[in-house]
């Protein structure tokens, strides 16, 4: 083992509190400097949500003393204990004042030595991706697309095979290499060939008429899967707020659906686009809105339809 990486989100109230655990991020802090003082390369991965995507510029100094080399940031997706704690998760037009944010952090970063890696669901083609993305020139310095199911491939602990940990769900389960050989798994299973088949016309929403919708293919499949039921339409993009922005827009999630008590669970969400000025808001309401759709375990390709009756919007 040459290196280690320790996730600490954020300063001590907020990481105790995500992390559901007192004393954890001062845990945390001392396990790095222990491996650090083992010879280990340490780095840190830090969750973006509404608590700490204040607190970067405050927390910078504690993993320079650490002596971290790179610190990967991605935004807290929206399943499992994030949906029971939905306003944790940022809303899509927070990512205007997020980038501007982490312009400053980029700087700062690089000033310390520290190598900042903005992780999948982190992104996508604002004016400093080149910037934040700048270590990451096997890619071209920008978001390519989500590489899981083409270059890489997950295990679970219980060997059933996915393209990415981070995603959920019989849709994106293969089946295990206990049972099957894992070429086989990769070849066959629809579960992984979903990724490498996939084109725009399984894209939807704003996501499907993007400019860089052939390149992106709609960014995290991880971030947006759990939001609205399928993959290929996300408002978590820092292109689209800033459309939106342009528009005299703004778009917002509202939770519409609760998570089961399991793993990955995920619960349902809507994307309100509405107008950006509060008084505008208040008197001609929505301009749009995306509805959560059926899941690819009912109808694997193309846009899917939307879930009939999932309650009033508020
Ligand atoms: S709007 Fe969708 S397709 Fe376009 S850059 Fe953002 S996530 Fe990618």
């Amino acid at each position: 083992m040459q290196g280690i990486n320790v996730s600490i989100d954020g300063m001590e109230a907020t990481h105790d509190h995500v992390r559901n655990r007192q004393g954890s991020w001062k845990r945390a802090l001392a396990a790095l400097h222990h491996a650090k003082a083992a010879g280990a390369r340490i780095s840190v991965n830090t969750q973006l949500n509404q608590r700490s995507r204040h607190e970067l510029l405050e927390l910078v100094p504690y993993l320079a003393e650490a002596g971290i080399t790179a610190w990967q940031l991605q935004i807290t997706c929206p399943h499992g204990n994030a949906v029971d704690n939905a306003d944790l998760v940022l809303q899509p037009y927070m990512f205007l004042e997020l980038f501007e944010a982490l312009d400053v952090v980029a700087d700062v970063c690089r000033e310390r030595g520290i190598v900042l890696w903005p992780g999948n669901n982190l992104g996508y083609f604002g004016p400093n991706e080149y910037k934040l993305r700048r270590h990451q020139k096997r890619q071209s310095g920008h978001f390519t697309g989500c590489h899981a199911g083409h270059r890489t491939i997950s295990i679970e602990s219980n060997g059933m095979i996915k393209n990415c940990p981070s995603l959920g769900g019989p849709e994106n389960t293969g089946g295990s290499w206990r049972e099957h050989s894992l070429a086989d798994l990769w070849a066959k299973a629809p579960e992984l060939r979903y990724f490498r088949e996939r084109t725009i016309d399984d894209l939807w929403g704003y996501c499907r008429e993007c400019y860089y919708a052939e390149a992106c293919m709609g960014g995290c499949t991880a971030a947006s899967e759990p939001l609205l039921g399928r993959p290929g339409n996300n408002p978590f993009c820092h292109h689209r707020a800033l459309e939106m922005d342009r528009q005299g827009l703004r778009e917002r999630i509202e939770l519409v659906r609760g998570a089961e008590d399991r793993p990955f669970a995920a619960g349902l969400f809507r994307v309100i686009r509405e107008p950006k000025d509060p008084q505008r808001r208040a008197t001609e309401g929505p301009v749009h809105v995306d509805e959560p759709r059926v899941s690819r375990a009912v109808q694997m390709r193309g846009p899917g339809r939307a879930i009939e009756a999932m309650g009033a919007r508020g």
